[in-house]
């Protein structure tokens, strides 16, 4: 397993190709901007050292017998599953932002037993060339970003019937030893801190869209692709050289437009390629698994926000007021509750073809239904505690000011046990989680990532057996039921 240091060396080794704010930036790791969601990865290699945590942070692998980074494991039981979850509440915790490696193995999980079970219809050799891949992975302790979601263009329109034949990432030219693709990634989590991209298919597909069902991977840095960095709320805070108003200057998570522009994808690195049948079942999985992260990684998040409303109650002078102390358990129900049906979905997995095990995709879709609501009552309850001045105080450069700063500590002083500084940057902190950068991960991430929530309607409908229960009440009723 590589160390922090470790893998932050091997991301200055690669050439990104990478546009923020209409610049080439040649050095992502360093960039003030880019730097914290490097660091908030770097926490997954730092916590798998630690022995406190070596439990959820460390599995040991199914095909080599070696202890290995859990981001990189395969799910060989269900108590695999829960501590995945587990491990991503600690992370949540740790960070208060997106740590980004989820989305890599959510991605080798499903590609691994639908590889499998494509090879064993289709008589294909995907599941050999894909587990050469996941080898590499775990050997290597490599960040891999499982690349999704396409533009999608006009949304009534499948992928061959678009103005524009590239809204869909798709296979442009088929040679003897390999494919070239083009198209693009939208809202790509940690593409720059990632080392490799697994591409899969992004909706369920017909015969005519063949050349788009394709999944593939790929070096982060291959020839042919580059990034164009997504804009947060507040992001150039990080720009100003102060530290209590970015509220978390440490940590973060990015997204990045991530383009292929007609790159070469060799033969051994194509996992599934005109299988269109099969692209609705790698979906479902993916989302599947990417559901049940959030029932982990929301939750460690929201431990933090709690705290930090607790704290602001403790420093308002308002932490005995019986609706305050009301709010803050509020808080704790909710967040538990998306916990709960994290951990059920995982306790209720089954193995799958290959012997990797996936979630109860009903409770999965379930836990991030409540993902797309419970956030956003969570950070109206904090903001209702905090108070305004989380969204009208002054910056650190008043407060570092030789005059006026008297002034502002003189005047968001509640007592004379609490300085100032700790009042404001607890405040800061709910900002930065409710409104800053990271309420691109807490918020709407909430509402969109793993799939918007009429994606998780949908997958409820289908996994909620209506017929099974209606048995149910007719047999109760007293109603003959057929056999
Ligand atoms: Fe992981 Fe959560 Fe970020 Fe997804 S949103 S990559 S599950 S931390
Ligand atoms: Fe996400």
């Amino acid at each position: 397993m590589k160390t922090g240091q470790e893998y932050e060396d091997s991301l200055r080794k690669l050439n990104f190709k990478v546009f923020l704010q209409g610049q080439r930036v040649e050095n992502p790791v360093d960039h003030p901007i880019i730097r914290p969601s490097m660091n908030a990865v770097k926490m997954t290699y730092e916590l798998a050292h630690d022995p406190q945590y070596e439990e959820l942070m460390t599995a040991k692998s199914h095909l080599s017998g070696e202890k290995i980074n859990r981001f990189t494991n395969l799910h060989q039981n269900t108590a695999d599953l829960i501590k995945k979850v587990k491990m991503q509440r600690l992370l949540g915790q740790k960070t208060a932002s997106c740590f980004q490696r989820c989305v890599g193995m959510d991605a080798i999980n499903a590609v691994d037993s639908v590889t499998f079970e494509m090879d064993q219809k289709l008589g294909t050799e995907y599941h050999r060339r894909f587990t050469h891949f996941v080898q590499m992975v775990q050997t290597e302790d490599l960040v891999i970003d499982g690349a999704m979601t396409d533009p999608k263009g006009d949304r009534s329109k499948p992928p061959h019937k678009q103005t524009d034949p590239d809204l869909y990432v798709r296979v442009v030219e088929k040679r003897h030893d390999g494919v070239v693709v083009r198209g693009a990634k939208v809202h790509q989590t940690g593409a720059l801190n990632s080392h490799w991209i697994l591409v899969m298919p992004t909706v369920s597909m017909s015969k005519e869209d063949a050349d788009y069902a394709i999944s593939f991977c790929a070096p982060a840095d291959a020839e042919g692709i580059y990034y164009i960095y997504g804009r947060q709320s507040c992001d150039t805070r990080k720009l100003e050289g102060s530290e209590i108003d970015v509220g978390n200057c440490q940590f973060g998570g990015h997204e990045a437009l991530m383009v292929f522009d007609n790159v070469f994808i060799p033969w051994q690195n194509v996992f599934m390629c005109g299988e269109y049948e099969f692209s609705g079942l790698l979906v479902e999985r993916f989302a599947g698994y990417h559901r049940q992260s959030y029932g982990g990684c929301k939750v460690g998040v929201g431990d933090v926000l709690i705290g930090a409303a607790a704290l602001a109650a403790d420093y308002n002078g308002a932490n005995k007021a019986s609706h305050v102390k009301d709010k803050l358990i509020e808080m704790i129900h909710l967040n538990e509750t998306l916990y709960s049906s994290g951990i059920a979905c995982s306790a209720e997995g089954t193995r799958t073809a290959s012997g990797t095990y996936i979630i109860d995709l009903l409770l999965a879709n379930v836990c991030k239904l409540n993902v797309t609501r419970f956030p956003y009552e969570l950070t109206r309850l904090a903001e209702d505690i905090a108070g305004g001045l989380m969204v009208t105080m002054p910056s650190e450069k008043d407060l570092r000011h030789p005059e006026i700063g008297k002034v502002v500590e003189k005047y968001f002083n509640t007592s004379s046990s609490i300085p100032t500084e700790w009042r404001l940057r607890i405040l800061r902190l709910i900002e930065n989680l409710t409104l800053g950068t990271a309420a691109v991960g807490y918020r709407t991430e909430s509402m969109h990532g793993a799939g918007s929530p009429q994606a998780q309607r949908v997958m409820i409908a289908r996994q909620g057996n209506f017929e099974h229960k209606k048995k149910l009440a007719k047999k109760i009723a007293g109603i003959p039921v057929p056999e």
